[in-house]
């Protein structure tokens, strides 16, 4: 559907002072997420509101023009969950940004353009910790967080975004705002709708504010960083401490991903290693250091070299930013395709293997880094963009790789979404009868499909 001429004009007087941007210049830095979707269209206007009732002013008009929506939080996703749509418009929440504590309920709450970063920030101020900590956490949005329901480098102790979510504030496709959850702990009353937004990825709904759930400040961490001579050694390493023992970091590093950040930024990490593994235990008292020395058992069985400690804050947060750095080092060394497959924990041997034969079978440079801890790997597929046989064998290669992790029982995307670059494997994991499901639950909520089309589903 064309928009008609005197649409635009309606938003605008309806949301007048800055609200919403049609200049080409502004246009073009919403266009697109850190995935740089090549797909991407370009919208009519960006709308930044400020409450809510400007959010619904600006929904309520795309559904009575029937133009697609594509909300936005900072814009820092991997799967073009965020893309722009030609002809439709971006609503970027990122003018919505208070947060509150209530140290009596001990929750926060967020408006959904809030960072990470600044909810953690104010919690701590109160000795207090928002756990979800994605690698971006420092620029991306609560919204984002919860309609990707992230992930992060403690989810193996601690869990992932959904699991600290009390309570949404969502505008539904017709611009009604509904108030799911609360400052419950529990709550059973009627369906479980709350988790339905958690993941949604924009399609189902628009975050405005979200209360989560705070804990106690984390207790002190000891950081373990053991060498191994290849990734399967620190894979079987993983699959072993997992059996027993829950640390509260498990990330793993590859030798292409070691020398990306030693290129990158030198950081002393041991680049002659096959593999890294870093972890950080948080047991309280005497047990952290038994956890930590289980934890070296269980690395120097599967065959690590040499194995360093450290209760030094610092100097444990120092191995953390480098792997942390792993994204932005591997950016550097051309275009990419971004994967976040999972397996279950045991079979992670058997994806990092599968991830190793591709790589050679397509000939393409594959450096991983993964949340080992629960399975979840970052395979990252670089190509040289005006190479076109390199760029199809990366493509190639994209595809079987989550195809590989279907295969074990595992998962397309286990932290980044599927956005606009995995729809296409997404009925593979699936099957047809829960795609059915979906678009059932897609036409129910948004029976003219304006909000997010084109991803997800
Ligand atoms: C260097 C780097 C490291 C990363 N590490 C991690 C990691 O460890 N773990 C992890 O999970 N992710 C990681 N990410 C991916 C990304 O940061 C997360 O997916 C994050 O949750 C996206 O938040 P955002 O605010 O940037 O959302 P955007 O990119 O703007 O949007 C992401 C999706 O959410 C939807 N959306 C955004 N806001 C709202 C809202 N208010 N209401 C409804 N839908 C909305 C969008 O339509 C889109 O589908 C990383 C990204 C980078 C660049």
């Amino acid at each position: 559907m064309t928009l008609a001429p005197d649409a635009l004009a309606e938003l605008v007087d309806a949301l007048p002072g800055s609200v919403v941007r049609t200049d080409p210049e502004v246009v073009e830095k919403y266009r697109w997420d850190w995935s740089r979707d090549p797909g991407a269209g370009t919208p009519v206007a960006v709308v930044r509101p400020e409450d809510d009732e400007q959010v619904q002013v600006a929904v309520r008009w795309a559904a009575r023009h029937r133009v697609p929506v594509v909300p936005r939080g900072a814009g820092s996703g991997l799967s073009g969950g965020s893309s722009a749509v030609d002809g439709g418009i971006v609503l970027s929440l990122e003018r919505m940004s208070a947060v509150e504590i209530d140290t009596q309920c001990q929750v926060a709450v967020a408006e959904a353009g809030a960072f990470n970063a600044d909810v953690k920030a104010a919690a701590a101020e109160h000795g207090l910790w928002y756990p979800p900590d994605p690698s971006s956490w420092q620029i991306c949005s609560i919204g984002g967080n919860v309609a990707t329901n992230a992930g992060g480098l403690c989810c193996v102790k601690y869990g992932v975004t959904t699991d600290y979510v009390l309570g949404l504030d969502v505008v539904l496709a017709d611009g009604t705002l509904v108030r799911l959850g609360g400052k419950r702990i529990k709550d059973v009353a009627g369906l479980s709708l709350l988790k339905l937004f958690v993941g949604s990825e924009g399609t189902l709904g628009i975050v405005t504010r979200a209360i989560l759930r705070l804990v106690p400040a984390q207790a002190p961490r000891s950081t373990l960083v053991a060498s191994f001579p290849t990734v399967d050694a620190a894979a079987h390493a993983v699959v072993a401490v997992r059996r027993s023992l829950r640390p509260s970091m498990m990330e793993l590093m590859d030798a292409a991903s070691i020398n990306a950040v030693e290129d990158y930024r030198p950081m002393g990490l041991d680049r002659s290693a096959g593999a890294l593994l870093i972890v950080q235990c948080d047991a309280p008292g005497a047990a952290r250091s038994e956890e930590i020395a289980a934890v070296r058992v269980a690395c120097e069985e599967a065959g690590a070299a040499d194995v360093f400690e450290t209760d030094d804050p610092d100097e444990g947060e120092m191995f953390v930013e480098a792997r942390r750095l792993a994204f932005p080092a591997v950016e550097a060394r051309g275009a990419l395709f971004l994967e976040d497959v999972g397996a279950p924990v045991p079979l992670l041997p058997d994806l990092l293997a599968g991830i190793a034969s591709i790589a050679a079978a397509h000939e393409v440079e594959i450096p991983v880094v993964a949340h080992a801890g629960d399975g979840n790997t970052h395979p990252v597929i670089v190509y040289d963009p005006t190479d076109p046989a390199g760029e199809k064998r990366a493509r190639l290669a994209f595809a079987e790789v989550m195809r590989t992790a279907i295969a074990l029982g595992g998962t397309i995307t286990g932290e980044h979404g599927v956005g606009r670059a995995k729809k296409a494997a997404l009925p593979d994991q699936l099957g047809a009868d829960v795609m059915a499901l979906s678009h059932r639950i897609k036409a129910a909520l948004d029976p003219d499909g304006i909000l997010n089309p084109g991803a997800v589903l």
